[in-house]
């Protein structure tokens, strides 16, 4: 680690931490006995907050006010930033992941990321604007060290910094992991390697000679081309679906088909769609069609007439849609729409809006309707018992990467 040239969130005081609407002590607690049965092992684990969101639990009769304090402060045209972290945030297996390694990073100077992410979480249960706007500063700064890009305070692509936040935690697990052989019994977890990594084989055919290649890539989101009255179901399966490529083969024929197809499916699928195009003058378009959100994606790895593995099949849910609103793709300005898992009592298909500061009650219904026109990333989880996940990685850890049949 180098220490020297790593950074160190500042001290502050800590009464400026605290917040009226902070709770403490309202874990939704629940203990779960695992009997790892190859090891002649029982593991009793404690499942803390893993099926509810305490902040946002708080709020389920909210007045658009109170639903303020989960906004975040535009720091001049930080929109792009704010709803990135917005629908990052939705996704709870994700940032509960980072909490969970809390361990791991804590002490490492240079994962400053980490922290900061974790900070603006915490921040969402503040209505301390000052706070808030010194946890964005301090984690758009770390983004920034590695990726100087976002220095300066001109409207950025969402993407672009969603990509970069991405990989400079996937830059930082060696660096953990390694940290964390020091810790018996443990093990550290990339969150983005855990839940958005996947991999595709791409496979290149010759029409002529049949010849054959393949190569195996990883990926945290795909990019997909629009086309007038397209779905996003369509839109995924044209990105599947065989196309020529002009490739020089060894029996000399030129043009080969390329097709593409999951190896691995993620717990988060996070999709790209491609509403800035270069012109053939090289000047940059929005592309403004309408895309029909589609709520639910069923996908295959391709391993299922094979193996007949559960795993291969992957059913997803759209639980997030951040937008670019505006008709130029030089200005214009992001927002996030996010489910909300509240308590019980929550009504089906609660959404939040959330535009900067401004957050508010809205539907998974209305957003489809809404953003046709304007939806940039969608984010779907797919749909497997979390809690299951959870404690089959816990038990993985604990027992020290030995392979043991859990049983609950
Ligand atoms: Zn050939």
């Amino acid at each position: 680690m180098d220490s020297e040239t790593a950074r160190s969130t500042p001290s502050m005081d800590e009464g400026f931490w605290e917040s009226p609407l902070q709770k403490d002590g309202d874990a939704d607690e629940r203990l779960v006995q695992v009997e790892i049965t190859s090891g002649g092992l029982n593991v009793d684990l404690h499942i803390e907050n893993i099926l509810k969101d305490e902040t946002l639990s708080s709020f389920p009769q909210s007045t658009e006010d109170e639903l303020g304090v989960l906004g975040f402060p535009n720091m001049a045209q930080s929109c792009y930033m704010n709803s990135t972290l917005q629908s990052l945030l939705t996704l709870r297996v994700f940032s509960q992941e980072i909490e969970q390694t809390e361990w791991a990073w804590d002490s490492v100077p240079s994962a400053e990321l980490l922290r900061g992410f974790v900070a603006i979480r915490e921040s969402c249960q503040s209505d301390n604007v000052f706070q808030k706007i010194y946890v964005l500063e301090s984690f758009k700064s770390t983004v920034a060290l590695q990726d100087p890009e976002f220095e300066d305070n001109r409207q950025k692509d969402a993407h672009e910094f969603f990509i970069s936040v991405l990989n400079q935690m996937r830059t930082l697990y060696p660096l953990l992991w390694s940290a964390a052989q020091d810790t018996p019994g443990r093990s550290y977890t990339c969150p983005v390697e855990a839940h958005l990594l996947f991999h595709m084989l791409s496979t290149r055919s010759c029409k002529r000679c049949s010849g054959q290649s393949v190569t195996v890539e990883a990926f945290t989101n795909l990019s997909l081309d629009l086309e007038p009255g397209d779905s996003v179901c369509q839109a995924l399966d044209r990105y599947l679906t065989e196309t020529p490529l002009e490739c020089d083969c060894q029996c000399g024929a030129k043009t080969s088909a390329m097709q593409l197809r999951f190896l691995s499916l993620p717990n988060v699928l996070v999709l790209h769609l491609k509403r800035f195009r270069f012109n053939p003058d090289w000047s940059l378009e929005k592309v403004n069609d309408a895309v029909l959100l589609s709520r639910d994606l069923g996908l295959n790895s391709g391993r299922e007439a094979e193996t007949e593995d559960s795993d291969a099949m992957g059913k997803y849910t759209l639980v997030s849609v951040l937008s670019h609103i505006g008709k130029s793709p030089l200005s214009g300005h992001y927002v996030s729409d996010g489910s909300f898992q509240g308590k019980g009592d929550t009504p089906p298909d609660q959404w939040l809006s959330y535009n900067d500061e401004t957050v508010s009650w809205t539907s998974g219904s209305e957003v489809c309707q809404q953003r046709q026109c304007t939806a940039y990333l969608l984010f779907y989880e797919r749909q497997v018992d979390q809690a299951m996940a959870w404690i089959t990685r816990q038990v993985e850890m604990t027992s020290g990467g030995v392979n043991v049949y859990l049983q609950i």
